[in-house]
């Protein structure tokens, strides 16, 4: 089972696999974007990690839930709001048992996988986070380890697609070729987890 201490420790090595690979997330959105995304990113996790050290969250869902608030409030742009959606209805779905199982995880996950698809009318194929996070949710109901890898292939897939949604689709066809930043952080968010749970 997985507890708050868990989802709290999920949180801090996202943090940490952020700030490693924040100069790498910004020079993606710079291919195609406006250079922001790994500062967005640390900004969001650094006040996600101070507020859980603050007032250490009871349950896992609880735990979500004040990441994905903190993220909403602190990261302006595109992706604060849809990480934010993410964490939260993916908490909210978890209810407020004091431990989960993964198999529970892996449920909720979807739930804000979609939740972040209705708000940003966003579909797979779109060159956006949802190409590393529908194949990481779907996954995570075999393991963590293959969560992670079936995100960071979505991540990788979107190298050739053209982007349909968010600043990258501004650039048309000129948007081809270039990894998705927001896929490749949320692969991280997901590398982060099977880190945790290994
Ligand atoms: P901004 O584009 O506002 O500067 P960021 O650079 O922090 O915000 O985040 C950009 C990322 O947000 C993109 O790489 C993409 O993955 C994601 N994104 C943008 N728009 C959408 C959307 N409508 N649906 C899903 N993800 C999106
Ligand atoms: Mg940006
Ligand atoms: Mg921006």
């Amino acid at each position: 089972m997985l507890d708050a201490d868990f989802f709290h420790r999920w949180m801090t090595a996202a943090a940490a696999l952020v700030s490693r690979e924040a100069d790498h997330l910004t020079d993606l959105d710079a291919a195609i974007g406006d250079a922001d995304h790994g500062s967005n990113m640390l900004r969001g996790f650094a006040a996600v990690t101070a507020a859980l050290g603050k007032e250490p969250p009871q349950t896992p869902g609880a735990v979500l839930m004040l990441a994905g608030r903190q993220l909403i409030s602190t990261v302006g742009g595109a992706s604060g709001p849809l990480y934010g959606t993410l964490l939260r209805r993916t908490g909210k779905a978890l209810g407020d048992a004091p431990a989960v199982a993964p198999e529970q995880l892996a449920e909720a996950l979807g739930v804000g996988v979609a939740a972040v698809a209705q708000l940003g009318g966003a579909q797979a194929g779109d060159k956006t986070m949802l190409d590393a996070l529908l194949p990481a949710a779907e996954a995570l109901g075999t393991s963590f380890g293959s969560a992670r890898e079936a995100a960071e292939a979505g991540a990788l897939a979107t190298v050739p697609m053209q982007a349909r949604k968010g600043r990258a689709s501004y650039l048309g066809e000129r948007s081809i070729g270039h990894q998705d930043p927001g896929a490749t952080s949320s692969a991280l968010l997901i590398a982060a987890l099977a880190e945790t749970g290994a």
